[in-house]
Formats: C-alpha cells, sequence, structure tokens
C-alpha cells in the first residue's frame, strides 16, 4: 500500500505563483480532488487525470472521499487555493484521518505543500500593507459563531493589528462586513487605508484602495480579501504601505542615520519597549492576576469588588488642596486605593469598591468636584491669579457646570484662560478660550500631546461674554452628534472643515497670534 495524500496550497491562481513542489505534486498524483472552480484554474496540469469535484460546502465529503482512495493505495492530490492550511483543506483531512484512529506510523503518508495564501498575493497587489504585526480573520459564521467572529474583530482592532478579512461577504451573507465596519470604527479612525482585492492574480482582478468609512461602498464579495491598515498605514500613488516601525529609528532621506548602529539598541532609542514604560503596567497585571489565582486556589472569596476611576479636584478655579481635603482623599482612597496626580488639572483615584455612590459622596463632602473619567469633556481653567481676575470666573463655572463630564466621541479637554497670557496653555486644548479685554478668544483643535502637537486655530477674536457659553455648547454638540466615535475633536475639525460656522484652515494659512505683554 503506497498511498499518499498530497494536500496543496496552489496560490491565488496564476500557475506563476504556484510553488514549484505544488506543480510537481499535482504531477505526481493519480486522483485530483478539489472545489471546481479551483479545478479548472489548475486543469493544465492535471492533464487527464481522473477529478473529483464538488460544489464549495461539499468540504466534508472532499476529504472523506481523499482519505477513502488513499487507503486504496492511489496517490491523491487535493487542491485548496491560497494556502491549504489556512480556511482551506488541510485541518479537515486531518480530522478525518484522526477520526479513522491515524497515525504516522500505521496511516498513510500525508503531505502538506504551502501556497502563497491571500493575505500574502493580495497584500503585494495592494503595495506593502501587512509589514507589521497582522492577523486574518474570516467573516463567515458558517462554521463559527458570529459573537466570537465579533469579538475577534474587536481584538484586533484594539491591539492595532492589520487586519486581512477574508470570506467577507456572499449572496447570503452580507451584514456581516457593515458588522465588522462598525466595530471597527470604534477603535480606528475613518480614514484609516482600506485595500480591496478582488480575484488576486486571477483573470478578473480588481483592485481598490479606499478607506474605512467608505469601504462599503465598492464591490466587496466572495472572491474579495479585504485588508484594514494599522493606525500607521498610509497611501502613496495608489499604493498602501504600513511602515516597518512605529516611532521612526530611521531616517530615510539621510544617508548617515541619526543613529549608529551600536546605538539603535540602547534604552533611550527604544522608549516604548516592554522593559521601559510598560514595565510597571505589566508588574501590577500580573500581580492582579496572581492574586486572582491566589483568591480562586484558597476559594476565600468569589467576586472581586469594581474600581471606581474618577477626577478629583479642589475647584474650577481652586488649585489649592486643603491639608483636610488631602487627608480626606487618602482615607477614602484606603490602603488599596490609588492617587495619581495628572497633566489635567485633577487628581486620578483608582478605588476598589462596592459602593461608589458612598464614595462619591464623601468625596464631595470634602469640597471637592468629582468628574467621570474616560470619553468625557473635562474644563482645564487656570487659577485665575488666585481670583484677581475675577471677572471671567463666572463663565468658567458655567461651562464647567453644564458640560463637564458629558461623554463625548474622545476625551476633550476645554481649557479656559483667564488672561492673554494665557499660561495655563489654553491654545493647545482641544478647545481653547481666553479672556482678554473683557472679551473672549476662541481657539479650535489643538492637540497637547504627540509629535504633531500644535496650538488650535484661533477662529473668533472678542466674543462677547453673553455669547461665549451658547457658543461653546453649539460647538460641543455638533462634535457630540457628528463625531465618529474615537475621533480627536481636532481630526473632527478637520474632516468636516466648519463647526459652528466656524471653518477650518489648513496648517500653512494658520492666522497670526500676538504675543500680549504680561497680564493683559
Ligand atoms: N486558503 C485560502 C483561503 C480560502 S477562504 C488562502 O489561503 O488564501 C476564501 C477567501 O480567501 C475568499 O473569500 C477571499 O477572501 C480569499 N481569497 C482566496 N483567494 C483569493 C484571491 N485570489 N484574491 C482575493 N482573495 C482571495
Amino acid at each position: 500500500m503506497s498511498g499518499k495524500l498530497l494536500i496543496i496550497g496552489f496560490g491565488p491562481g496564476s500557475v506563476d505563483h504556484m510553488t514549484k513542489r505544488a506543480r510537481e505534486a499535482i504531477e505526481e498524483s493519480d486522483i485530483v480532488i478539489g472545489y471546481k472552480t479551483y479545478i479548472d484554474l489548475v486543469s493544465d496540469l492535471i492533464g487527464d487525470k481522473p477529478i473529483i469535484s464538488t460544489g464549495m460546502t461539499e468540504e466534508v465529503s472532499r476529504a472523506q472521499e481523499a482519505v477513502k482512495w488513499a487507503e486504496r493505495g492511489k496517490k491523491v492530490a487535493v487542491i485548496s487555493s491560497g494556502d491549504a492550511g489556512v480556511y482551506g483543506m488541510a485541518g479537515l483531512v486531518y480530522e478525518v484521518l484522526i477520526e479513522k484512529g491515524w497515525t504516522k506510523e500505521s496511516g498513510v503518508e500525508v503531505e502538506v505543500i504551502p501556497g502563497v495564501s491571500a493575505i500574502n498575493s493580495c497584500g503585494a497587489l495592494l503595495g506593502a500593507p501587512i509589514m507589521h504585526d497582522a492577523c486574518t480573520i474570516s467573516l463567515s459564521d458558517h462554521l463559527t459563531p458570529w459573537t466570537l467572529i465579533e469579538k475577534r474583530i474587536e481584538a484586533a482592532a484594539m491591539a492595532d493589528f492589520v487586519i486581512a478579512l477574508y470570506n467577507p461577504k456572499s449572496g447570503r451573507r452580507t451584514r456581516q462586513i457593515v458588522e465588522a465596519q462598525r466595530i471597527l470604527l470604534r477603535y480606528r479612525s475613518p480614514e484609516t487605508p482600506v485595500g480591496l482585492v478582488k480575484s488576486a492574480y486571477r483573470a478578473r482582478q480588481q483592485i481598490v484602495i479606499t478607506d474605512l468609512e467608505h469601504m462599503l461602498e465598492y464591490e466587496i464579495g466572495m472572491l474579495t480579501t479585504v485588508i484594514i491598515g494599522n493606525s500607521s498605514t498610509f497611501v502613496h500613488d495608489g499604493m498602501m504601505i504600513t511602515p516597518r516601525g512605529y516611532q521612526r529609528k530611521y531616517t530615510l532621506d539621510a544617508l548617515e542615520q541619526p543613529l549608529k548602529p551600536h546605538e539603535r539598541l540602547r534604552k533611550e532609542a527604544e522608549p516604548w519597549a516592554l522593559d521601559q514604560v510598560k514595565a510597571e503596567r505589566v508588574r501590577r497585571t500580573a500581580e492582579a492576576a496572581l492574586q486572582k489565582i491566589a483568591v480562586r486556589q484558597n476559594e476565600q472569596q468569589e467576586t472581586f469588588p469594581d474600581i471606581l476611576e474618577l477626577a478629583v479636584s479642589p475647584g474650577v478655579a481652586n488649585k489649592v488642596l486643603a491639608p483636610e481635603q488631602m487627608i480626606a482623599i487618602a482615607n477614602i482612597a484606603g490602603s488599596d486605593g490609588k492617587m495619581m496626580y495628572t497633566p489635567d488639572h485633577y487628581l486620578k483615584l483608582e478605588i476598589p469598591t462596592a459602593n461608589p455612590d458612598d464614595v462619591i459622596a464623601k468625596l464631595k463632602e470634602a469640597g471637592l468636584i468629582v468628574a467621570p473619567i474616560g470619553d468625557v469633556l473635562t474644563v482645564k481653567a487656570c487659577d485665575f491669579c488666585d481670583g484677581e481676575k475675577t471677572d471671567a470666573i463666572p463663565y468658567a463655572k458655567q461651562l464647567h457646570e453644564q458640560l463637564n463630564g458629558l461623554a463625548l466621541p474622545k476625551e476633550l479637554k476645554l481649557g479656559f484662560n483667564g488672561c492673554g497670557m494665557a499660561c495655563y496653555g489654553a491654545v493647545r486644548e482641544d478647545i481653547g478660550i481666553v479672556y482678554r479685554k473683557g472679551a473672549f478668544d476662541l481657539f479650535l483643535g489643538g492637540k497637547t500631546i504627540g509629535r504633531n502637537a500644535h496650538p488650535g486655530q484661533l477662529v473668533a477674536e472678542g466674543i462677547p461674554p453673553h455669547e461665549i457659553v451658547p457658543t461653546v455648547i453649539r460647538i460641543i454638540q455638533e462634535y457630540k452628534e457628528h463625531g465618529h466615535p474615537n475621533e480627536r475633536f481636532h481630526k473632527f475639525f478637520q474632516r468636516v472643515k466648519q463647526v459652528s460656522g466656524f471653518v477650518y484652515q489648513e496648517a500653512n494659512s494658520k492666522s497670526k497670534i500676538e504675543v500680549p505683554a504680561c497680564g493683559e
């Protein structure tokens, strides 16, 4: 008995992109088994060998048939498109064999021949979108529960993987790709590049480069692979490119690299590496996990108290924490709680508790302002030079009362400074308001952090006091209603070009800002 199973991935479709071993294997086989369309693609190599071809959904019977003929002593070629181990026939054939008690020793010989999978062939046609950590997700819920597919999309989106979506859509499965886009938009910008490749390296090949927002406006079908870029993927001259690394350690336009080879692996050159920024977080996560395991082993406690996260500050303009307040905060946080000072004019508390309302009430009793943390609006007012510039304080308080803690598509900081010095940096916040000569200047779309940090655009000067609160509220309402999930305010302003009548200007045509004298 010299039967053998040759499980062959023939690549995207053209003979040129098939491996030499795949071609040989088809030639040396006695029988070829595969889905009709695939048989047609490699018919030249098959010649007049017997063929067993079945429909798309009959994969199990194809695998059973293949095993049967191999056991009868035939060399059987089982063909899959792309790679036979990627949503192909390889696993299925092994499953059928194992069910029948197959072992390497006693059973028929099996050879799995690798092929170029769609993620690679479609990636090559798009440019170089894969490059970095990537994953494949099949949107077919025929064999996998949709709830699990949904979780995988969310996890991959969250972790910034480049994602290749296989089986994105068929005649009957049309909602899956719509749902996938919706989940992705919760974590990625609408401008994220997306590549659609249909029938790569086959007769009816089609390539489209679009973005996450517009991808559904193009044809997507059974023969399409959808490639979603990560947060640094960009489009250049009709190609989709993902840079090799996130933070450039290399300079591409200089012959001499800023970092010499021996410097590149130094700690300072890699502030993002595991043993640096993440060290503390990793330690805490590991400790928490160990603690959970310990508790589970002792079976002392079944549930864990939730961690209440909140922002605490002494006042809108007041930046002074009284000693008694510090003591109260420390007591309320307790030895398991955590207190952090942040650049956002508040202390961040993380308190394990089963009674969040109780904690909040105690903090308020101590005369503190309590606000939620996350994708909410935070008012960051200056200290008005300890109350000297009191004219503007009521407006800051009013904005705080009406807007602080409001849930938005993404966190938003509203900077409010009481004089033209703007020494608390209001103009760099998402929205900046500066009180000057009895009226308000308004800045929109600043970005405080990142390599492309920039001030907001000065959109209006001299807004009369009674108009400032309604003006800001209108802007916030527009952003709340029309901002995409996770879209920062400055991106939103850039995309919609106009918010509440204030027009976005490209960076190079920025208006000039006069620097006022101290205290003006
Ligand atoms: N084993 C195959 C995948 C089979 S699942 C592989 O490794 O590529 C079928 C899905 O693969 C299709 O819905 C499509 O998303 C993708 N696919 C396979 N061949 C393709 C091709 N030539 N062009 C574009 N997508 C392809």
